[in-house]
Protein backbone atom coordinates (compact mmCIF):
# COMPACT_ATOMS: atom_id res chain seq x y z
CA UNK A 1 0.00 0.00 0.00
CA UNK A 2 1.13 3.83 -1.36
CA UNK A 3 2.49 5.49 2.14
CA UNK A 4 1.91 9.26 2.44
CA UNK A 5 3.82 11.44 4.14
CA UNK A 6 1.40 14.01 5.99
CA UNK A 7 1.05 17.43 5.10
CA UNK A 8 1.87 19.11 8.91
CA UNK A 9 1.11 22.36 9.69
CA UNK A 10 2.05 25.26 8.65
CA UNK A 11 1.29 24.09 5.50
CA UNK A 12 -0.72 26.11 3.03
CA UNK A 13 -4.16 25.12 2.23
CA UNK A 14 -5.98 26.43 -0.52
CA UNK A 15 -9.60 26.37 -0.10
CA UNK A 16 -11.84 26.69 -3.67
CA UNK A 17 -14.77 28.91 -2.55
CA UNK A 18 -14.95 31.21 0.17
CA UNK A 19 -18.52 30.99 1.28
CA UNK A 20 -19.62 30.32 5.30
CA UNK A 21 -18.25 26.86 4.82
CA UNK A 22 -15.01 28.00 3.36
CA UNK A 23 -14.56 30.08 6.59
CA UNK A 24 -15.49 27.53 9.12
CA UNK A 25 -13.17 25.31 7.37
CA UNK A 26 -10.22 27.90 7.31
CA UNK A 27 -10.95 28.63 10.64
CA UNK A 28 -10.48 24.85 12.24
CA UNK A 29 -7.71 25.03 9.83
CA UNK A 30 -6.28 28.16 10.66
CA UNK A 31 -6.36 26.89 14.56
CA UNK A 32 -4.35 23.72 13.92
CA UNK A 33 -1.68 26.05 12.16
CA UNK A 34 -2.29 25.75 8.94
CA UNK A 35 -2.17 29.14 6.19
CA UNK A 36 -4.89 29.38 4.59
CA UNK A 37 -5.75 30.85 0.75
CA UNK A 38 -8.84 31.07 -0.45
CA UNK A 39 -10.16 31.10 -4.26
CA UNK A 40 -13.34 33.29 -4.69
CA UNK A 41 -14.81 35.71 -7.30
CA UNK A 42 -15.71 37.98 -3.90
CA UNK A 43 -12.66 39.50 -2.20
CA UNK A 44 -14.65 40.23 0.53
CA UNK A 45 -16.53 36.78 1.21
CA UNK A 46 -16.98 35.57 4.47
CA UNK A 47 -13.88 33.11 4.35
CA UNK A 48 -11.34 36.43 3.60
CA UNK A 49 -11.29 36.70 7.21
CA UNK A 50 -9.22 33.65 8.02
CA UNK A 51 -7.87 33.71 5.18
CA UNK A 52 -4.03 34.53 5.02
CA UNK A 53 -4.57 35.49 1.35
CA UNK A 54 -8.02 35.85 -1.29
CA UNK A 55 -7.55 34.89 -4.97
CA UNK A 56 -10.26 36.78 -6.97
CA UNK A 57 -11.00 34.89 -9.61
CA UNK A 58 -14.36 32.97 -10.86
CA UNK A 59 -15.10 28.97 -10.32
CA UNK A 60 -14.21 28.24 -13.79
CA UNK A 61 -10.97 30.53 -14.41
CA UNK A 62 -8.21 28.25 -14.83
CA UNK A 63 -5.95 30.87 -14.57
CA UNK A 64 -6.94 31.80 -11.20
CA UNK A 65 -6.95 28.10 -9.86
CA UNK A 66 -3.24 27.64 -11.08
CA UNK A 67 -2.16 30.82 -9.27
CA UNK A 68 -3.63 29.13 -6.24
CA UNK A 69 -2.15 25.72 -6.72
CA UNK A 70 1.10 28.00 -7.18
CA UNK A 71 0.38 29.26 -3.28
CA UNK A 72 -0.53 26.27 -1.61
CA UNK A 73 0.49 22.70 -0.73
CA UNK A 74 -3.12 21.35 -0.25
CA UNK A 75 -6.32 22.29 -2.26
CA UNK A 76 -10.13 21.44 -1.13
CA UNK A 77 -13.12 22.13 -2.19
CA UNK A 78 -15.70 24.44 0.13
CA UNK A 79 -18.71 23.54 -2.66
CA UNK A 80 -19.50 21.25 -5.56
CA UNK A 81 -20.03 23.61 -8.24
CA UNK A 82 -16.16 24.13 -9.13
CA UNK A 83 -15.66 24.13 -12.74
CA UNK A 84 -14.12 20.45 -13.40
CA UNK A 85 -11.27 21.62 -15.54
CA UNK A 86 -9.99 23.90 -12.50
CA UNK A 87 -9.73 21.06 -10.51
CA UNK A 88 -7.99 18.93 -13.72
CA UNK A 89 -5.59 21.99 -14.22
CA UNK A 90 -4.86 22.11 -10.15
CA UNK A 91 -4.60 18.35 -9.24
CA UNK A 92 -1.28 17.66 -11.41
CA UNK A 93 0.19 20.48 -9.26
CA UNK A 94 -0.93 19.88 -6.19
CA UNK A 95 -2.92 17.55 -4.52
CA UNK A 96 -6.74 18.30 -4.35
CA UNK A 97 -8.86 16.18 -1.69
CA UNK A 98 -11.62 15.23 -2.68
CA UNK A 99 -10.35 15.41 -5.80
CA UNK A 100 -11.87 15.26 -9.34
CA UNK A 101 -13.86 12.04 -9.68
CA UNK A 102 -15.72 12.97 -6.20
CA UNK A 103 -16.37 16.17 -7.95
CA UNK A 104 -17.55 14.97 -11.41
CA UNK A 105 -20.34 12.53 -9.37
CA UNK A 106 -21.56 15.02 -7.49
CA UNK A 107 -21.94 17.98 -9.48
CA UNK A 108 -24.37 16.45 -12.30
CA UNK A 109 -27.44 15.12 -10.22
CA UNK A 110 -28.03 12.60 -13.40
CA UNK A 111 -24.36 11.39 -12.99
CA UNK A 112 -24.87 10.91 -9.18
CA UNK A 113 -28.23 9.20 -9.14
CA UNK A 114 -26.53 6.45 -11.48
CA UNK A 115 -23.38 6.09 -8.96
CA UNK A 116 -25.77 5.53 -6.13
CA UNK A 117 -27.97 2.76 -7.97
CA UNK A 118 -24.48 1.18 -9.13
CA UNK A 119 -23.71 0.78 -5.56
CA UNK A 120 -27.08 -0.80 -4.90
CA UNK A 121 -28.22 2.42 -2.64
CA UNK A 122 -31.66 3.45 -3.11
CA UNK A 123 -33.19 6.72 -4.82
CA UNK A 124 -36.17 7.95 -5.75
CA UNK A 125 -37.40 6.55 -8.98
CA UNK A 126 -36.14 8.61 -11.71
CA UNK A 127 -35.87 9.54 -15.45
CA UNK A 128 -33.81 11.89 -17.75
CA UNK A 129 -35.64 13.69 -19.34
CA UNK A 130 -35.16 15.90 -22.44
CA UNK A 131 -38.55 17.25 -23.89
CA UNK A 132 -42.36 18.05 -22.50
CA UNK A 133 -43.52 14.81 -24.21
CA UNK A 134 -40.33 13.03 -22.26
CA UNK A 135 -41.43 14.38 -18.95
CA UNK A 136 -45.39 13.66 -19.46
CA UNK A 137 -44.31 10.07 -20.42
CA UNK A 138 -41.93 9.82 -16.83
CA UNK A 139 -45.04 11.45 -15.27
CA UNK A 140 -46.48 8.65 -16.46
CA UNK A 141 -44.59 5.79 -15.31
CA UNK A 142 -43.60 7.90 -12.10
CA UNK A 143 -46.64 9.53 -11.03
CA UNK A 144 -47.36 13.04 -9.25
CA UNK A 145 -46.42 15.00 -7.91
CA UNK A 146 -42.80 15.31 -9.52
CA UNK A 147 -40.01 17.23 -8.88
CA UNK A 148 -38.07 18.56 -11.94
CA UNK A 149 -34.44 19.45 -11.33
CA UNK A 150 -31.64 20.80 -13.52
CA UNK A 151 -28.76 18.34 -13.32
CA UNK A 152 -26.65 20.97 -12.42
CA UNK A 153 -26.03 24.24 -10.36
CA UNK A 154 -29.32 24.36 -8.27
CA UNK A 155 -28.74 24.50 -4.63
CA UNK A 156 -31.04 25.76 -1.45
CA UNK A 157 -34.16 24.60 -3.22
CA UNK A 158 -33.66 26.87 -6.06
CA UNK A 159 -33.40 24.86 -9.38
CA UNK A 160 -36.04 22.41 -9.21
CA UNK A 161 -39.62 22.89 -9.51
CA UNK A 162 -42.38 20.63 -7.59
CA UNK A 163 -44.88 19.48 -10.44
CA UNK A 164 -48.37 18.38 -9.26
CA UNK A 165 -49.96 18.85 -12.40
CA UNK A 166 -49.11 17.50 -16.14
CA UNK A 167 -50.11 20.63 -17.76
CA UNK A 168 -47.39 22.02 -15.49
CA UNK A 169 -44.66 20.61 -17.29
CA UNK A 170 -45.48 22.67 -20.68
CA UNK A 171 -43.57 25.64 -19.73
CA UNK A 172 -41.35 24.02 -17.36
CA UNK A 173 -37.73 24.26 -19.33
CA UNK A 174 -38.83 27.99 -19.66
CA UNK A 175 -39.14 28.16 -15.94
CA UNK A 176 -35.86 26.67 -15.25
CA UNK A 177 -34.13 29.37 -17.70
CA UNK A 178 -33.27 26.20 -20.01
CA UNK A 179 -33.40 25.76 -23.83
CA UNK A 180 -36.09 22.83 -24.64
CA UNK A 181 -33.66 20.37 -25.42
CA UNK A 182 -31.40 20.40 -22.34
CA UNK A 183 -31.78 17.38 -20.14
CA UNK A 184 -33.52 17.38 -16.76
CA UNK A 185 -33.70 15.27 -14.22
CA UNK A 186 -37.97 14.12 -13.32
CA UNK A 187 -37.77 12.36 -9.86
CA UNK A 188 -41.39 10.61 -7.92
CA UNK A 189 -41.54 13.30 -4.67
CA UNK A 190 -41.22 10.49 -1.76
CA UNK A 191 -43.43 10.95 1.14
CA UNK A 192 -41.10 10.85 3.99
CA UNK A 193 -41.03 10.20 7.56
CA UNK A 194 -37.89 12.01 7.98
CA UNK A 195 -34.82 13.90 5.98
CA UNK A 196 -31.96 12.56 7.76
CA UNK A 197 -27.94 13.07 6.56
CA UNK A 198 -25.08 11.31 7.73
CA UNK A 199 -21.39 12.68 7.18
CA UNK A 200 -18.83 10.30 7.29
CA UNK A 201 -14.86 10.99 7.06
CA UNK A 202 -12.28 8.88 4.96
CA UNK A 203 -8.76 9.47 5.73
CA UNK A 204 -6.06 8.87 3.57
CA UNK A 205 -5.22 5.24 4.41
CA UNK A 206 -8.51 4.18 3.70
CA UNK A 207 -10.05 4.14 7.84
CA UNK A 208 -13.21 5.66 8.55
CA UNK A 209 -15.38 7.64 10.90
CA UNK A 210 -19.15 8.49 11.14
CA UNK A 211 -20.84 11.06 13.17
CA UNK A 212 -24.45 10.29 14.30
CA UNK A 213 -26.93 10.96 11.76
CA UNK A 214 -28.95 14.10 11.99
CA UNK A 215 -32.55 15.04 11.75
CA UNK A 216 -33.10 18.20 8.87
CA UNK A 217 -36.13 19.99 8.46
CA UNK A 218 -36.18 22.41 5.22
CA UNK A 219 -38.31 24.94 4.15
CA UNK A 220 -39.23 25.54 0.80
CA UNK A 221 -35.98 23.50 -0.21
CA UNK A 222 -33.62 25.19 2.11
CA UNK A 223 -32.07 23.80 6.11
CA UNK A 224 -33.73 25.59 8.43
CA UNK A 225 -32.85 23.11 11.36
CA UNK A 226 -31.25 20.03 12.47
CA UNK A 227 -30.55 17.67 15.79
CA UNK A 228 -28.28 15.43 16.38
CA UNK A 229 -28.06 13.07 17.52
CA UNK A 230 -31.35 12.71 15.11
CA UNK A 231 -34.26 10.92 17.21
CA UNK A 232 -34.01 7.61 15.40
CA UNK A 233 -33.73 4.03 16.21
CA UNK A 234 -30.33 2.46 16.03
CA UNK A 235 -31.28 0.21 13.11
CA UNK A 236 -31.74 3.33 10.91
CA UNK A 237 -28.37 5.07 12.52
CA UNK A 238 -26.57 1.87 11.51
CA UNK A 239 -28.08 1.90 8.18
CA UNK A 240 -27.35 5.68 7.66
CA UNK A 241 -23.56 4.96 8.55
CA UNK A 242 -23.38 2.11 6.13
CA UNK A 243 -24.78 3.95 3.26
CA UNK A 244 -22.35 6.84 3.65
CA UNK A 245 -19.41 4.62 4.53
CA UNK A 246 -19.77 2.33 1.61
CA UNK A 247 -20.74 5.56 -0.91
CA UNK A 248 -17.57 7.02 0.75
CA UNK A 249 -15.30 4.23 -0.34
CA UNK A 250 -16.87 3.32 -3.80
CA UNK A 251 -15.64 7.25 -4.63
CA UNK A 252 -12.12 6.28 -3.04
CA UNK A 253 -12.88 9.63 -1.46
CA UNK A 254 -10.54 11.29 0.87
CA UNK A 255 -11.92 13.65 3.18
CA UNK A 256 -15.42 14.12 4.13
CA UNK A 257 -19.12 13.20 2.33
CA UNK A 258 -22.34 14.19 3.16
CA UNK A 259 -25.26 12.53 2.24
CA UNK A 260 -28.74 13.68 2.30
CA UNK A 261 -31.18 10.81 3.23
CA UNK A 262 -34.86 10.12 2.94
CA UNK A 263 -36.35 8.30 6.21
CA UNK A 264 -39.37 6.74 4.16
CA UNK A 265 -42.60 5.35 5.93
CA UNK A 266 -41.82 2.20 5.88
CA UNK A 267 -38.17 2.26 8.01
CA UNK A 268 -36.07 2.28 4.77
CA UNK A 269 -33.71 4.67 3.34
CA UNK A 270 -33.30 6.57 0.02
CA UNK A 271 -30.29 9.04 -0.79
CA UNK A 272 -31.78 12.51 -2.08
CA UNK A 273 -28.03 14.16 -2.74
CA UNK A 274 -24.34 13.97 -1.81
CA UNK A 275 -22.33 16.50 -0.79
CA UNK A 276 -18.33 15.64 -1.05
CA UNK A 277 -17.38 18.43 1.61
CA UNK A 278 -18.10 19.42 4.72
CA UNK A 279 -22.65 20.64 5.24
CA UNK A 280 -25.21 22.82 6.74
CA UNK A 281 -26.56 19.71 8.71
CA UNK A 282 -23.18 19.29 10.12
CA UNK A 283 -22.65 22.79 12.00
CA UNK A 284 -24.10 21.16 15.17
CA UNK A 285 -20.84 19.52 15.39
CA UNK A 286 -18.58 22.63 16.33
CA UNK A 287 -20.23 22.25 19.67
CA UNK A 288 -21.78 19.05 19.75
CA UNK A 289 -18.92 16.56 18.67
CA UNK A 290 -15.76 15.60 20.02
CA UNK A 291 -14.27 16.74 16.42
CA UNK A 292 -16.10 19.10 14.50
CA UNK A 293 -16.89 18.22 11.00
CA UNK A 294 -14.16 21.30 9.78
CA UNK A 295 -11.28 19.89 12.12
CA UNK A 296 -12.28 16.66 10.63
CA UNK A 297 -12.38 17.39 6.83
CA UNK A 298 -8.67 18.99 7.63
CA UNK A 299 -7.36 16.02 9.22
CA UNK A 300 -8.38 13.83 6.56
CA UNK A 301 -7.02 15.24 3.54
CA UNK A 302 -3.65 16.53 5.18
CA UNK A 303 -3.29 12.71 6.04
CA UNK A 304 -3.63 13.02 9.51
CA UNK A 305 -5.64 10.71 11.60
CA UNK A 306 -9.40 11.00 11.81
CA UNK A 307 -10.31 12.30 15.29
CA UNK A 308 -12.99 11.37 17.50
CA UNK A 309 -16.86 11.55 15.91
CA UNK A 310 -19.10 11.21 19.40
CA UNK A 311 -21.78 13.46 20.38
CA UNK A 312 -20.73 15.23 23.44
CA UNK A 313 -24.61 16.11 24.19
CA UNK A 314 -28.01 16.64 21.94
CA UNK A 315 -27.49 19.55 19.81
CA UNK A 316 -29.99 21.72 17.51
CA UNK A 317 -28.82 24.38 14.99
CA UNK A 318 -31.13 26.89 13.49
CA UNK A 319 -30.12 28.60 10.68
CA UNK A 320 -30.21 32.10 10.84
CA UNK A 321 -31.64 33.61 7.13
CA UNK A 322 -32.35 37.11 5.63
CA UNK A 323 -35.13 38.61 5.15
CA UNK A 324 -36.87 42.00 3.51
CA UNK A 325 -35.40 43.65 1.02
CA UNK A 326 -31.76 43.49 -0.18
CA UNK A 327 -29.98 45.88 1.91
CA UNK A 328 -26.36 45.98 3.85
CA UNK A 329 -26.58 43.78 6.92
CA UNK A 330 -26.75 44.50 10.61
CA UNK A 331 -28.10 41.95 12.79
CA UNK A 332 -29.72 43.32 16.44
CA UNK A 333 -30.74 40.85 18.92
CA UNK A 334 -27.01 39.17 19.41
CA UNK A 335 -27.34 40.14 23.53
CA UNK A 336 -30.74 38.70 23.99
CA UNK A 337 -30.12 35.66 21.33
CA UNK A 338 -27.30 34.62 24.05
CA UNK A 339 -29.15 35.33 27.80
CA UNK A 340 -29.37 31.41 27.49
CA UNK A 341 -25.95 29.77 28.51
CA UNK A 342 -26.56 26.98 26.19
CA UNK A 343 -26.51 28.91 22.98
CA UNK A 344 -24.21 29.66 20.88
CA UNK A 345 -24.38 32.25 17.73
CA UNK A 346 -22.26 31.96 14.55
CA UNK A 347 -22.58 34.76 11.92
CA UNK A 348 -20.98 34.55 8.69
CA UNK A 349 -20.61 38.38 8.38
CA UNK A 350 -21.67 38.44 4.75
CA UNK A 351 -21.87 41.98 3.95
CA UNK A 352 -25.07 42.12 2.12
CA UNK A 353 -28.71 40.38 3.78
CA UNK A 354 -31.76 39.65 1.15
CA UNK A 355 -34.58 37.46 1.58
CA UNK A 356 -33.78 33.40 2.70
CA UNK A 357 -30.22 34.40 2.41
CA UNK A 358 -28.06 31.99 4.81
CA UNK A 359 -26.42 34.50 7.35
CA UNK A 360 -25.45 32.50 10.27
CA UNK A 361 -26.48 30.12 12.48
CA UNK A 362 -27.54 28.97 16.31
CA UNK A 363 -26.58 26.76 18.10
CA UNK A 364 -27.73 25.03 21.47
CA UNK A 365 -26.96 21.73 23.41
CA UNK A 366 -29.84 20.36 25.81
CA UNK A 367 -30.75 17.19 28.01
CA UNK A 368 -32.71 15.73 24.89
CA UNK A 369 -32.81 17.15 21.23
CA UNK A 370 -36.11 18.88 22.05
CA UNK A 371 -34.68 20.66 24.68
CA UNK A 372 -32.43 21.60 22.35
CA UNK A 373 -34.45 23.08 19.86
CA UNK A 374 -36.36 24.97 22.03
CA UNK A 375 -33.09 27.11 22.90
CA UNK A 376 -32.39 27.01 19.39
CA UNK A 377 -35.53 28.40 18.36
CA UNK A 378 -36.14 31.15 21.29
CA UNK A 379 -32.38 32.56 20.32
CA UNK A 380 -33.19 32.26 16.66
CA UNK A 381 -36.33 34.47 17.44
CA UNK A 382 -34.52 36.98 19.21
CA UNK A 383 -32.30 38.09 16.20
CA UNK A 384 -33.57 40.62 13.26
CA UNK A 385 -32.35 42.13 11.16
CA UNK A 386 -32.00 46.37 11.07
CA UNK A 387 -34.45 47.73 8.01
CA UNK A 388 -31.98 50.14 7.00
CA UNK A 389 -28.78 50.14 6.01
CA UNK A 390 -26.88 51.43 9.65
CA UNK A 391 -23.58 52.34 9.69
CA UNK A 392 -21.19 50.40 10.88
CA UNK A 393 -19.82 51.41 14.83
CA UNK A 394 -16.05 51.90 14.77
P1 LIG B 1 -30.85 21.34 -3.07
O1 LIG B 1 -29.60 21.16 -3.85
O2 LIG B 1 -31.52 22.62 -3.35
O3 LIG B 1 -30.65 21.03 -1.60
P2 LIG B 1 -32.50 18.94 -3.07
O4 LIG B 1 -32.67 17.99 -4.19
O5 LIG B 1 -31.81 18.46 -1.86
O6 LIG B 1 -31.84 20.25 -3.68
O7 LIG B 1 -33.96 19.44 -2.68
C1 LIG B 1 -34.20 20.33 -1.61
C2 LIG B 1 -35.31 19.79 -0.71
O8 LIG B 1 -36.51 19.57 -1.47
C3 LIG B 1 -35.03 18.44 -0.06
O9 LIG B 1 -34.23 18.59 1.10
C4 LIG B 1 -36.44 17.94 0.22
O10 LIG B 1 -36.99 18.59 1.35
C5 LIG B 1 -37.18 18.40 -1.01
N1 LIG B 1 -37.13 17.35 -2.06
C6 LIG B 1 -36.28 17.28 -3.10
N2 LIG B 1 -36.48 16.17 -3.85
C7 LIG B 1 -37.50 15.51 -3.25
C8 LIG B 1 -38.19 14.28 -3.54
N3 LIG B 1 -37.87 13.51 -4.59
N4 LIG B 1 -39.19 13.91 -2.68
C9 LIG B 1 -39.52 14.68 -1.63
N5 LIG B 1 -38.92 15.82 -1.32
C10 LIG B 1 -37.92 16.25 -2.10
MG1 LIG C 1 -30.29 19.21 -0.71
Amino acid sequence: MATHRPIEPPAVLGILGGGQLGRMLGGAARAMGYRIVVLDPEIECPAAAVADRVIPSAYDDVGGALRLADACDIVTYELEHVAAAVVGAIEPLVPVRPGLGPLLVTQDRLAERRFVEGVGVAVAPWREVRSVPDARSAAADLGLPLRLKLPIGGYDGRGQLRITAVEQLDDAWERLGREPDCPLLAERELDFEAELSIIVARAIDGSTAAYPPSRNTHDEGILVESVAPAPIGDGVADGARGIGLRLAEAMDLVGTLTAELFLLRDGSLAVNELAPRVHNSGHWTIEGAATSQFEQHVRAICGLPLGSTAALAPTAVVNVLGSGPARGARILGAEAALADPAVHLHLYDKRRVFERRKMGHVTALGRDVEEALGSARRARAALTWADAEVPAEV
